[in-house]
């Protein structure tokens, strides 16, 4: 949500600082903020039909992505972030794969699950995200653990319902809503994947994706429904 809003007052503020700035550069500019605002409106989009789990108004553009390419690219866009809270990120491939998601929106659930391994991380100095792809014939796995602060036991289930928050003054400072990992699994549950969480507090959290390679059209909502349970079942 908040990239649009950076790339935008990056442009404008140098716009800003150029003073005389040539009518091309302006035109330009604008051309690019205008991509922004689109783009930022898109994700509110997004995040306003995920938030209210009304499913029937998300579609999925669903195509076969690079898993690794992908990963890449999300640890590419923290990695300012990460910087600044001298945090070590990492990326581990075990096996390269090719998997049918929607890229933007599974990009912002895994986004959100090592955005919150860096902001809830609290090492001074030898704070890490490690982000591990992995898969088999059926499915693809990636797994983000940090060595930050931990989730009680009490709030590892409550964590992935809306707006909830263990440490709201902590979360506040940090810019969080509670809204992050309910997206996360809601994006995931979308591409029929699962997520768990296992973490201990004070030594950090790892949470564990797994998504079919291949999504499997649910032709009548009974098959849906019975998918859906599968997955419940699994995940617990
Ligand atoms: P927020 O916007 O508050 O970050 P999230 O839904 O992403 O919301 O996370 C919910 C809460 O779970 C956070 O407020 C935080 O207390 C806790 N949390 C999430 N990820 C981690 C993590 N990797 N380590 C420690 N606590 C976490």
């Amino acid at each position: 949500l908040k990239t649009p809003i950076t790339s935008m007052r990056v442009l404008a503020d140098s716009l800003i600082g150029m003073g005389d700035a040539p009518l091309e550069l302006y035109k330009e500019f604008m051309g690019d903020i205008s991509k922004e605002i689109d783009r930022e409106a898109k994700i509110i989009d997004d995040l306003l039909s995920l938030v209210r789990m009304d499913r029937s108004a998300i579609v999925l553009s669903r195509k076969e992505t690079d898993m690794h390419e992908m990963l890449e690219q999300i640890l590419k866009r923290l990695r300012p972030l990460a910087k600044v809270n001298r945090i070590e990120l990492t990326l581990h491939t075990v096996r390269e794969v090719s998997a049918d998601v929607d890229e933007v929106k599974f990009s912002l659930a895994i986004m959100n699950l090592v955005e919150n391994g860096i902001k809830y991380n609290g090492n001074q100095n030898d704070g890490y995200v490690q982000v591990t792809l992995d898969a088999d014939h059926q499915f693809c796995y990636i797994r983000v653990e940090d060595n930050g602060i931990g989730i009680p036991e009490d709030q590892q289930e409550l964590v992935f319902e809306r707006f909830h928050r263990v440490d709201k003054a902590r979360s506040r400072e940090t810019g969080g809503t509670g809204l992050g990992l309910a997206i996360t699994k809601e994006i995931i549950l979308l591409h029929q994947g699962i997520i768990r969480l296992s973490s201990e507090e004070g030594k950090g959290s790892t949470f564990q994706v797994r998504i079919p390679l291949k999504y499997i059209e649910s032709s009548t909502p009974a098959q849906a429904a019975s998918q859906k349970e599968k997955n419940r079942k699994e995940e617990n």
